[in-house]
């Protein structure tokens, strides 16, 4: 763990393996932290935000720059450490590196554009101004899904705005969470400003961050279950929250579009990192009129997906996190099955040969899915694209925002009105208009509903770790 700038061990002196969910091999073991190693993070974090939150965003600015630059020049055993720990194929971890540096050279800009208002008062005597200040200790927990960049999203705004924090990886990615912070402490990041808790048991810390009255803030990126947990005892004491949560993303196919071009899109969106985002496509509508032509792409495209360890030149999908993982989708792919899907390719475990000591699912695709699914409404997290077939498009947009999520959706069509109407008309935070990956750090990530509060990256990301001074001068 990182504690008051030194790499330290538990207090307890316990710690815990983590292993490549590909081959099931042990690839290094780290503290596992508990309350006393949380609390001592919240110390040095407290300590030191009087000192860094007086720094120029100069030279805030300078250091984020030079993690950057740290963090581009280490890409490659970045992503080599990010695919064996977190499994994703090493092109894809490549690009989450770069997707992970490009938040701390925005934040590196955008600290240096936090301004305020001089605003006229009606008294000749009196001037007024309101200037934005950092809230003060951050707490962070991050997930494993992107075990890089959940980090630099969080720790990008929260230095560049002049906050300290504390964090806690997940549990099976805190590997590539060291790596990342080496980076910020080589930049020079000053001691005790930046903090982190490995742990095997994530709730004692969950309690130290959220019922510390030191911890301003609590930002969080997880399942919504969690998520609801933690804002749940953060309110209690008037924490400041950002959590982004679940998805159950639709992506909406309108007569107009291409099949293939659509199917192509959603065959190469929803297996990214094994279909565990909360960005993942899980629900694909598509005209009956269209969907022969969008089924043969979509079952053609996932046949020739390579599934395995991800650092094998070729693999597109890499294994599940766990065993657990594997079981849910298993789980939701059977009871689909049970009532009525049809399942064109995939549909079971890998298990055989070099599969049998990691955590494979085949990429699938279901079709004739009906809204009595569990997989109509529980997000997969899985290699797994369930295809709905509709007549009706003027009901599409009201079946796709039939859920408690609202974090991302697709549409396809090639009708300005119809994207138009479509964009205005989904309750979703973020939405792919023929484009299957509109995120970037420069724009705005969160979701609506039950998929969380707050927004990262963009303008808005410092935004969540400043609050507002108002000032009244009389004359
Ligand atoms: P997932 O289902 O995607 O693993 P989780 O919400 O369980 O998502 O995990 C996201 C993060 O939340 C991880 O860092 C995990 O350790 C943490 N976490 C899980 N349960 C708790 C808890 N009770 N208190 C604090 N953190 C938790």
């Amino acid at each position: 763990m990182f504690i008051d700038g030194k790499w330290v061990d538990a207090h307890s002196g316990k710690s815990f393996d983590v292993t490549n969910p590909a081959t099931g091999e042990v690839l290094g073991s780290v503290p596992a932290g508990a309350s006393e190693d949380a609390v001592a993070a919240v110390d040095a974090a407290h300590a030191s935000f009087s000192e860094w939150s007086n720094t120029t965003p100069y030279e805030r600015s300078r250091l984020l720059y030079r993690a950057w630059e740290l963090m581009n020049e280490r890409s490659e055993e970045l992503a080599e450490l990010m695919t064996a720990e977190q499994g994703k194929p090493l092109k894809a971890a490549r690009a989450e590196v770069k997707y992970a540096a490009d938040f701390l050279i925005w934040f590196a800009e955008e600290a240096k554009r936090v301004t305020g208002e001089w605003i006229p008062s009606q008294r000749p005597d009196q001037r007024f101004l309101a200037v934005k200040v950092p809230v003060g200790v951050v707490a962070a927990i991050t997930p494993w899904n992107y075990p890089i960049s959940m980090l630099t999203r969080k720790m990008g705004p929260a230095l560049a705005a002049g906050c300290t924090l504390v964090l806690k990886p997940a549990e099976s990615t805190p590997l590539c969470a060291k790596a990342t912070y080496q980076v910020f402490v080589d930049a020079g990041i000053p001691d005790g400003v930046i903090n982190l808790v490995t742990a095997a048991d994530p709730a004692p810390i969950g309690d130290v961050f959220t019922g510390d009255p030191r911890v301003a803030k609590l930002t969080f990126t997880g399942s919504t279950a969690v998520g609801r947990v933690l804002a749940t005892k953060s309110a209690a004491n008037l924490q400041r929250i950002s959590v982004e949560l679940g998805g159950h993303a639709p992506f909406i196919v309108f007569p107009d579009a291409d099949p293939v071009h659509a199917a192509k899109g959603a065959a190469a969106l929803k297996f990214l990192n094994a279909g565990q985002a909360c960005i993942s496509p899980n629900r694909l509508y598509v005209p009956n009129s269209l969907s022969a032509a969008f089924e043969e792409t979509l079952c053609s495209r996932v046949d020739r997906l390579q599934t395995g360890n991800g650092m094998s030149e070729g693999v597109g999908v890499g294994p599940l996190v766990s065993e657990a993982a594997v079981a849910k989708v298993e789980k939701q792919v059977e009871d689909a099955r049970k009532k009525g899907a049809g399942v064109p390719i995939g549909g079971h475990r890998l298990t055989e040969g070099s599969y049998s000591a990691g955590h494979f699912f085949a990429p699938t695709v279901l079709t004739d899915i009906s809204d009595d699914m569990t997989i109509y409404r529980e997000e997969t997290f899985g290699p797994v694209a369930p295809v709905i077939t509709y007549d009706e498009p003027d009901e599409v947009i009201e079946l796709a925002n039939d859920t408690n999520y609202g974090l991302a959706a697709y549409v396809y069509t090639r009708d300005i009105a119809v994207a138009m109407r479509a964009f205005e008309g989904l309750r979703f935070g973020i939405i792919g208009v023929n484009d299957v990956n509109p995120t970037s750090a420069s724009v705005p990530f969160g979701g609506m509903g039950d998929s969380g509060l707050g927004r990262e990256g963009g303008h808005e990301g410092i935004n969540e770790y400043l609050e507002t001074k108002t000032g009244g001068f009389a004359i």
